[in-house]
C-alpha cells in the first residue's frame, strides 16, 4: 500500500501532535499531557484483551489452589503465596470489569501485575524443585501474560516480565532446582522474553505514530490551511456551544469580526503570495490574543477573521481589540495602495452580549458584523463595540434603521456596503 503522504509539520507550529511527529523518535514517551491521553485511549482500547487475561488468569490461579489444597501439597508458605496469587487476580479482574477501570485500573496493575508475577514464578520453581516439573510450562505464559495484563505497553511490561524471569531464577537456585533444568529454563525464559519485547515495542511504536497521525488529521479538519488558524465551521460549531454555556452560566460573551483595511488594493500592488503572508502575520498576531481555552480565533472567511472572548465584559473585549488593532499596526507591514494608513491596519466590529433563552448567536454574530461596518465607515484601522443596547435594535435577524445614526454623513460608503450583501 502507498505510504500515506504526511501534511507540511511546519504549517502547526502550535500542535502537539505535530511537535511530537518533528522529533521523529516513535520509542520515546510524548511530553506529559499528550502520554497520559494516549496511555488512557490504548488502554481502553485493549479493555476486552485485558478483561479475557485477568478473567482466565482468576480461573488458572484459583484451580491450581484448589489443585493444591486438595492434594495436601499446600503448605502454609505455599498456601500464602496461591492466596495473595488469587486475591491480586480478583483484584485486577474485578477492576477490568469496572467501570471506574479507566481510572484506576492501570495504577493498580502496574504493582499488582509485577508482585503476582513474580510471586507465581517464585512458586512454580519451588514446585518444580519438588518434583512438579509440569508446572514449568506456564512459566513462559506467565512472562507473555504480563504484556497482556498491562494492555501491552512496553517498558512497565517488559519490566514485569523481567521481574518473572529473576524472581524464577532466584526460587530455583534457592529451592534447589536442579542446574541443568534450571539452565534450560533460562534459555527459554530468555527467548519469550526477547519475542514478547520485541512484539510489544513493535505494537507500541505503530499505536503511538497512528495515535499522533489520526490526531493531527482531526487537528487539520478543524484548520484553516492558510493562516492555520480554526476555520469557519468550527467557529459555527463552537459559537452554538459556547453560547449555550454562556445561557447556562449566565456569562456574557464577545464576538470580534476582524477585517484587514484595504486588502484588495494590498494584492494589487504586492500580489497575491505577498497578500498570503501579510493575512499570516495578522492572523498569528491576533491569535496571540485569544489563548484562554474557552476562546476561538478562526478565519471566517477571504481577509476577515471571527473571535469569541468567552465571559469578557464589554470593556475588557474593546480594550483587546484595541490592542489587537495597535498590534497588526506595529507589525509595519508596508501597504502604500492603503487610503488608512502606511501599513497594514485591521477594522474590529466587537458585539458584547449577555446570552439569554430568547436571544439567537446568531443576532450576536450579526451585531459584529453591524459593528465592523461600522469601524469601516468610520474611516477603518478601528475598533467599534456594540453590546445590549444596539442588540435590543435587532428586529427578526434584520437591524433597525436607528443604527444608520452610526454612520458619519461625510464617509464614502465603502464598496461592500450596499445593505444585504457584503463582499467577503
Ligand atoms: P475594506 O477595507 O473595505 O475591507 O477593503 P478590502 O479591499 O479589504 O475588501 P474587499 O472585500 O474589497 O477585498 C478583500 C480582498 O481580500 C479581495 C481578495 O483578493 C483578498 N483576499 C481574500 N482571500 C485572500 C487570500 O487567501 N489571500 C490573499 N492574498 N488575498 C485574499
Ligand atoms: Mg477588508
Ligand atoms: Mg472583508
Amino acid at each position: 500500500m502507498p505510504a500515506v503522504p504526511r501534511p507540511n509539520l511546519g504549517d502547526l507550529p502550535d500542535s502537539p501532535y505535530a511537535a511530537e511527529l518533528r522529533r521523529a523518535d516513535p520509542h520515546r514517551r510524548f511530553r506529559p499531557e499528550l502520554e497520559s491521553e494516549y496511555v488512557r485511549i490504548e488502554l481502553v482500547r485493549n479493555r476486552a484483551l485485558i478483561r479475557t487475561v485477568c478473567t482466565c488468569a482468576v480461573a488458572l490461579s484459583a484451580g491450581h489452589m484448589v489443585e493444591q489444597i486438595v492434594t495436601g501439597l499446600a503448605t502454609p508458605l505455599v498456601l500464602a503465596e496461591l492466596v495473595l496469587i488469587v486475591a491480586s487476580s480478583l483484584a485486577l479482574a474485578g477492576l477490568s470489569w469496572s467501570p471506574t477501570f479507566e481510572q484506576r485500573y492501570l495504577a493498580v496493575a502496574n504493582v499488582l501485575v509485577p508482585l503476582r508475577s513474580a510471586v507465581a514464578a517464585a512458586h512454580i520453581a519451588q514446585a518444580a524443585a519438588h518434583g512438579e516439573t509440569v508446572l514449568l510450562m506456564a512459566v513462559p505464559v506467565m512472562l507473555i501474560s504480563a504484556f497482556y495484563f498491562l494492555g501491552l505497553q512496553f517498558r512497565t511490561s517488559l519490566l514485569s516480565a523481567s521481574l518473572v524471569a529473576v524472581s524464577f531464577v532466584a526460587s530455583a537456585c534457592l529451592s534447589g532446582l536442579p542446574l541443568p533444568l534450571t539452565l534450560r529454563s533460562c534459555v527459554y525464559l530468555l527467548g519469550t522474553l526477547i519475542g514478547g519485547a520485541i512484539a510489544a515495542l513493535q505494537i507500541e511504536t505503530r499505536t503511538r505514530g497512528s495515535f499522533l497521525e489520526s490526531h493531527l488529521i482531526s487537528e487539520l479538519a478543524q484548520r484553516d490551511a492558510l493562516t492555520g488558524t480554526k476555520n469557519r465551521r468550527v467557529f459555527n460549531e463552537h459559537l452554538v456551544r459556547i453560547w449555550q454555556q454562556a445561557v447556562a452560566d449566565r456569562r456574557s460573551l464577545s464576538i470580534l469580526l476582524i477585517d484587514v483595511d484595504h486588502f484588495k488594493a494590498y494584492n494589487d500592488r504586492y500580489g497575491h503570495l505577498a497578500g498570503d503572508e501579510a493575512l499570516r502575520s495578522v492572523a498569528r498576531t491576533v491569535q496571540g490574543f485569544v489563548q484562554r481555552p474557552l476562546d476561538i480565533l478562526a478565519r471566517y472567511g477571504g481577509e476577515e477573521f471571527a473571535a469569541i472572548l468567552y465571559d469578557m465584559p464589554s470593556g475588557e473585549a474593546k480594550e483587546i481589540a484595541e490592542r489587537m488593532r495597535r498590534a497588526v499596526m506595529d507589525l509595519g507591514i508596508e501597504h502604500r495602495g492603503s487610503r488608512t494608513a502606511e501599513m497594514v491596519t485591521i477594522s474590529i466590529g466587537v458585539a458584547a452580549i449577555e446570552p439569554s433563552d430568547d436571544r439567537e448567536c446568531r443576532g450576536a454574530l450579526q451585531l459584529a458584523d453591524q459593528a465592523l461596518y461600522e469601524a469601516k465607515v468610520r474611516g477603518r484601522n478601528t475598533v467599534e463595540l456594540m453590546d445590549d443596547g444596539e442588540y435590543r435594535l435587532l428586529v427578526t435577524g434584520v437591524f433597525s434603521t436607528d443604527l444608520a445614526r452610526f454612520a458619519r454623513p461625510s464617509e464614502p460608503a465603502p464598496a461592500y456596503a450596499s445593505g444585504a450583501g457584503r463582499g467577503r
